[in-house]
């Protein structure tokens, strides 16, 4: 089966620029091709005209630390991720995520950008980039900018970023300093694949004697079409101990505030509502020990 008719390998953003220029919006980026390519075949797309593969292009597979953020290329993949040592301190939950998307043969190939530019509100790596309220780098109506991840996401499969026009460049977010952390759990189907019947990431910070939460942020999806966060549940955290109490409070909340829907290849809504107790419980103790300790080490990570 044909999947595509033209296939080019920049080498730079500026060269992948000038093709999706000369293909004037005929032209798809492609990454690891685990979403684009797969479901072509499955749908029996007709070929692509012109497929543009930036896995070429060094720039936008690295991962550095500057000027106090992690970055990430766009074209880094899960793996990267994984065997990253800043990531894994600083970010840990971008690590749980990305070590427990499909199995090993996609992670080596499938990226975060692509994760993110699928724009479904449940990648798994999207919802640990929202607890850490990362920014993303785009080419979008001609300019290279930072955006706020959340604001990629129009609703579900639909991004801001133009096929064929626009590129997603990467990622940065500020790594946890002492007394901050994350995790991140998921539900999945044990036969599933592409997408978690629920996934949770959570950012903490504590105060200086690491009994108080002075921050928080949640990230829990899919509740909407779009990727977001636990606004209320984050701020019902602020100043209270740190402690299984506070933190079963904060899980009743959710369940008041939070309306997961009914996907019929993955849960009902009334599943879902049941999971968000048990995602948030898991999380936020892990998240809560691992800033108490000043240690944390990846769970769950697939091999
Ligand atoms: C067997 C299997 C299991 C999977 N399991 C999971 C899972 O557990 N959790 C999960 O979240 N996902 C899962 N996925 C989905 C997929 O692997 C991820 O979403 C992955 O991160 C997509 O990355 P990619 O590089 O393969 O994207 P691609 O397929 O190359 O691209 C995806 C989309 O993003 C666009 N795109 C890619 N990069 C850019 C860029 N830099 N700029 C602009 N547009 C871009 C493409 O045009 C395309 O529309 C699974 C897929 C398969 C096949």
């Amino acid at each position: 089966m044909k999947l595509w008719n033209h296939y080019h390998t920049p080498r730079t953003v500026d060269e992948a620029l000038s093709l999706l220029d000369r293909y004037a919006g005929e032209a798809r980026i492609v990454a690891g091709g685990t979403d684009l390519l797969v479901d072509a075949r499955a749908e029996g797309h007709p070929p692509h005209h012109a497929l543009i593969d930036i896995t070429s292009i060094p720039e936008l597979r690295n991962i550095r630390e500057a000027d106090g953020f992690i970055y990430i290329g766009a074209g880094v993949t899960h793996t990267q991720i994984v065997k990253s040592a800043a990531i894994a301190s600083g970010a840990t939950c971008l690590v749980e995520s990305c070590g427990v998307v499909g199995g090993p043969q996609v992670r080596n190939v499938a990226t975060l950008g692509g994760n993110v530019a699928h724009a479904l509100p449940a990648g798994d790596g999207t919802t640990s980039l929202v607890a850490l309220e990362a920014e993303a780098e785009v080419f979008h109506e001609g300019q290279r900018k930072w955006l706020h991840v959340t604001e990629l996401f129009l609703g579900p499969g639909q991004s801001v970023l133009q096929t064929g026009r626009d590129l997603l460049l990467g990622f940065r977010f500020r790594p946890c300093a002492a007394r901050e952390a994350t995790a991140f759990k998921r539900i999945m189907r044990p036969q599933g694949v592409a997408l978690p019947i629920m996934g949770c990431a959570v950012w903490v910070g504590l105060d200086e004697a690491r009994a108080v939460f002075e921050a928080a942020r949640i990230s829990i999806a899919p509740i909407g079409p779009k990727p977001g966060r636990a606004a209320e549940v984050e701020a019902a955290l602020v100043g209270k101990p740190a402690n299984g109490d506070t933190i079963e409070a904060a899980i009743q909340l959710a369940q008041q505030v939070l309306h997961p829907r009914t996907s019929k290849y993955r849960a009902t809504a009334d599943y879902r509502h049941e999971m968000i107790a048990v995602l948030l419980r898991r999380t936020l103790t892990l998240a809560v020990e691992r800033a108490q300790t000043g240690t944390a080490v990846p769970e769950g990570v697939g091999v």
